[in-house]
């Protein structure tokens, strides 16, 4: 044999090989397939915990302290799964396991040996989770993460919002940070993110909100500049919804409703005021929490993220957060009427900047709220 034909005899046994040692898994009650990925690390059998992920909705994070070395923390089933990076031991329900090979590392990816899945799994999961014969049977998990976004950009088209002394258009300052952070999410996190307007056209605030709900969107980012008659006000603020607004926030909240009377014509203020009962919704109070939670993240990142005065998070009645059955924010970015902020507001590399501190809020509130769901 020569040397050629050996090597690919070699190639397709430890191909066959490969292929034999991928996990079954079979969705229960509808018997949907699929199949974990099995490496080969340190001769033994592994699986990546993003491949799990990636079929079984669960999620992971690494925390490192002094004390503790590695920590993976990995939510499974509504459960928590504790690591430590090398060791076969880990922690469940308060008591100490061994998985018999230890959590290993390889770059970026984090690794459990097979016997984990295979043997311990079962164990923990009594009656949910079965191996039969080299076949892991599970329920199909509930995902409950989130994973579409809709960002809206502020005003456009006849409603240019506010109007910079150098004459830069609010809306278009919305619209090219919107842009970016739509590519932010979705090529880092693979997010859908839908928005309420991809060019220069109007949209009422209600047709935003109406299009988040009909999405089933799981967060609302609506993005404004702000405006002052005082031009040296400067600074970085982000909303959410409320009833009863300080007088602080009411000159913001008065400036974006004001898009109503002027260009939605006689009786859609009657119409969004209306919409006040709905406000007692409780799918809606249940969301206020998380959409302080996500406005105090992004507040927290953009002033620290371009270095801009930190104006707070506040709580006001914008018609455009009204209704929204999901965490709803609205941030502005800087002031539009401040010369110094419109120059700073109109540069793209700014804008860059902007939307990647947005976007590190959403990836760290993702975390924590896709925990909260998934593990009640
Ligand atoms: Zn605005």
């Amino acid at each position: 044999m020569t040397k050629l034909k050996y090597i690919l005899l070699l190639l397709s046994i430890l191909g066959i090989c490969y292929l034999y040692a991928d996990i079954p898994l079979v969705l229960t009650p509808d018997g949907i397939q699929k199949t974990l990925p099995v490496v080969k690390l340190e001769e033994k059998d592994y699986v990546s915990l993003d491949e799990i992920n990636a079929r079984l909705c669960s999620i992971y994070k690494v925390e490192y302290s002094e004390y503790t070395d590695f920590r993976v923390m990995f939510f499974f089933y509504g459960e928590q799964f504790i690591f430590l990076l090398n060791s076969p031991f880990y922690t469940f329900k308060q008591s100490v396991f061994n998985m018999q090979y230890p959590l290993l590392q390889v770059g970026a990816n984090y690794y459990v040996p097979t016997t984990f899945i295979m043997d311990n799994l079962p164990l923990h999961f009594p009656g949910q989770i079965q191996n039969k014969k080299g076949t892991l049977y599970l329920p199909q998990p509930k995902d409950k993460s989130v994973k579409r976004i809709v960002i809206d950009p502020g005003h456009g088209g006849k409603d240019p919002g506010a109007v910079g002394p150098n004459g830069t258009r609010e809306s278009m300052i919305n619209l090219n940070v919107a842009l970016r952070l739509k590519h932010l999410l979705e090529q880092e996190l693979g997010l859908e993110v839908l928005m309420t307007r991809t060019d220069d056209r109007f949209v009422s605030l209600g047709d935003r909100t109406k299009f988040a709900n009909d999405n089933k969107a799981d967060l609302f980012i609506s993005i404004h500049t702000n405006a002052s008659r005082t031009n040296g006000a400067q600074g970085i603020e982000t909303y959410y919804l409320s009833t009863k607004s300080t007088t602080e926030s009411r000159a913001v909240e008065a400036l974006e409703n004001s898009v109503v009377e002027l260009y939605e014509g006689a009786g859609a203020k009657q119409k969004y005021e209306a919409l006040d009962f709905i406000l007692m919704d409780m799918l809606q109070t249940e969301h206020l929490e998380h959409s302080n939670d996500l406005a105090t993240l992004v507040q927290h990142n953009l002033v620290a993220g371009v270095q801009a005065k930190n104006r707070g998070v506040k709580q006001a009645n914008f018609y455009v957060l009204r209704g929204a059955f999901m965490p709803a924010i609205l941030i502005e970015m800087g002031f539009i009427s401040n010369p110094e902020e419109e120059a700073l507001l109109a540069n793209p590399q700014y804008q860059d900047r902007l939307a990647q501190a947005i976007f590190e809020s959403i990836k760290r509130f993702k975390y924590n709220y896709d925990r909260i769901r998934l593990t009640s």
